[in-house]
């Protein structure tokens, strides 16, 4: 569920998830056992360099002809038996998916994980249409249930504890308490086996959408996407223009470097490859696929300076290392995408002017460059925009005039040490005037500078 932007507040919302305590123990248990995973699952990887070089380079082709692509995969699906549409921005995606549905009188949807659904905020728009959209991925599930939005792109449940979610269960469901998490997951694959069974439509995304073939490939873990895609009559799948790859035997590289990335396996439990609409003898498949192709600003990202972040495959390992991500999960980030690659997103989708606070929302260690399988350039791409925040007059007033004054204290050794001895004796009155805000974020100084002791 999107629930609208609140990137603004970018500050304020990571105030409010410094202290909670539940979200940052989640946090750090989930980004930690990513870390692990992601690292067990590489070390038998012996030319990971050669691989990262070589998916990073199909990536660059694709960049380097998009539209081309574009037209070679629309071909090729329409050739397939697929009706492929393309969508300029958000409101033209909901309304040629709500078409769709509403021609075929589709009232019961059923749908598996797509950040570009979150992104068009397509399920409020069907529903509004007067649709039951389902979610089906477990993490999708419970935070539906919740009224909540995904706040990591792989793991969307992420921040929630299984005593949080055993809890929705019993308030939502109505079943007794449980806190194990295959209790829970039974429990969820009973209430929606139903719902596959009844729906009229599927919606999925999809991971990559390979140019020669017409191919949709699917990447997945819970059997939901291969329910959602094959047993409703009638598949709609939604995803953006990046997503392309120019043959299907591009992915066995991707195939080797996703699932080891996003969650520390060797391979998903289910990879599902679509070439159209199911045909006479083809044990399953939807009778039905139309497949929407988001353009949402990606045409003008690929004619700027930040092209590169369109490399990125959402495989979510920049978040996990993320010091800013581990600590105040994704829901501060205030829109779909959050962490560095999130950040980066955000801003050049949605505008300087909707998300510039995020922009500072890295320490710029680059961990996330480290990790990228596909060496998205993060820390470059960040700085681009800090420099182009700076440009467009963004940076709060307050902080430029404390950034000035600062610069000219620390080019002075004597500004800097009587700087150093102020503070020391202003601190109380600078937490009294700065508010919960500045005493939780600044240490306080030293009484004795460590220049000082050195002597
Ligand atoms: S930027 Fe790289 S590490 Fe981050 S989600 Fe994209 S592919 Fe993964």
């Amino acid at each position: 569920m999107n629930l609208g932007q609140t990137t603004l507040r970018f500050r304020q919302n990571s105030v409010r998830a410094l202290e909670d305590v539940a979200l940052r123990a989640a946090m750090k248990q989930a980004a930690d056992t990513f870390g692990a995973k992601r690292a067990e699952a590489f070390a038998p990887v012996s030319d990971l360099e050669a691989l990262r070089d070589r998916a990073s380079g199909i990536r660059d082709e694709v960049l380097a002809d998009l539209p081309r692509h574009v037209e070679t995969f629309v071909a090729s699906a329409t050739r397939a038996g697929a009706t492929v549409h393309r969508a300029k921005d958000a409101a033209a995606a909901r309304e040629i998916v709500a078409k769709v549905l509403s021609d075929r009188g589709a009232k019961r949807i059923v749908k598996g994980k797509s950040m570009v659904s979150e992104e068009v905020d397509l399920n409020a728009h069907l529903e509004a249409a007067g649709m039951e959209v389902f979610e089906t991925d477990l993490g999708e599930y419970i935070i539906q249930m919740a009224g909540e939005s995904p706040s990591h792109i792989i793991v969307p449940a992420i921040h929630k504890n299984r005593r949080q979610i055993g809890r929705l269960f019993t308030e939502r469901l109505g079943v007794p308490y449980t806190e194990d998490p295959q209790a829970l997951t039974r429990i969820a694959r009973g209430a929606l086996r139903e719902k596959f069974l009844s729906a009229d439509a599927g919606i999925s995304g999809a991971n990559f959408a390979a140019a020669d073939t017409g191919s949709l490939v699917l990447f997945t873990n819970e059997g939901n996407g291969r329910m959602v895609t094959t047993v409703p009559p009638l598949h709609v799948a939604i995803l953006s223009v990046e997503k392309i790859i120019p043959s299907l035997s591009d992915l066995p590289a991707f195939l080797r470097l996703l699932p080891r990335s996003a969650t520390g396996q060797a391979i998903t439990a289910y990879v599902s490859v679509i070439t159209g609409p199911r045909k006479p003898g083809d044990a399953t498949g939807a009778k039905e696929l139309h497949i929407v192709l988001l353009d949402n600003g990606r045409t003008e990202i690929l004619a700027g300076e930040s092209r590169d972040i369109l490399k990125c495959i959402r495989c979510g390992a920049c978040m996990n290392v993320c010091p800013v991500y581990r600590t105040v999960g994704g829901h501060a980030y205030g829109w779909t995408y959050p962490g560095p690659m999130g950040l980066i997103l955000t801003t050049l989708l949605t505008g300087m002017a909707k998300s510039h606070p995020v922009v500072d929302a890295s320490t710029l260690c680059g961990a996330c460059a480290e990790v990228c399988p596909v060496r998205v350039p993060l820390v470059p791409l960040i700085l681009q925009l800090r420099r182009r925040k700076v440009r467009e007059g963004f940076p709060d007033p307050k902080e430029r005039r404390v950034m000035a004054w600062f610069g000219r204290a620390a080019a002075s050794p004597g500004w800097f040490s009587l700087g150093q001895r102020l503070a020391g004796i202003f601190w109380p009155l600078v937490r009294a005037v700065g508010g919960k805000d500045v005493a939780g974020r600044l240490p306080p100084p030293a009484r004795i500078p460590f220049r000082r002791k050195a002597h």
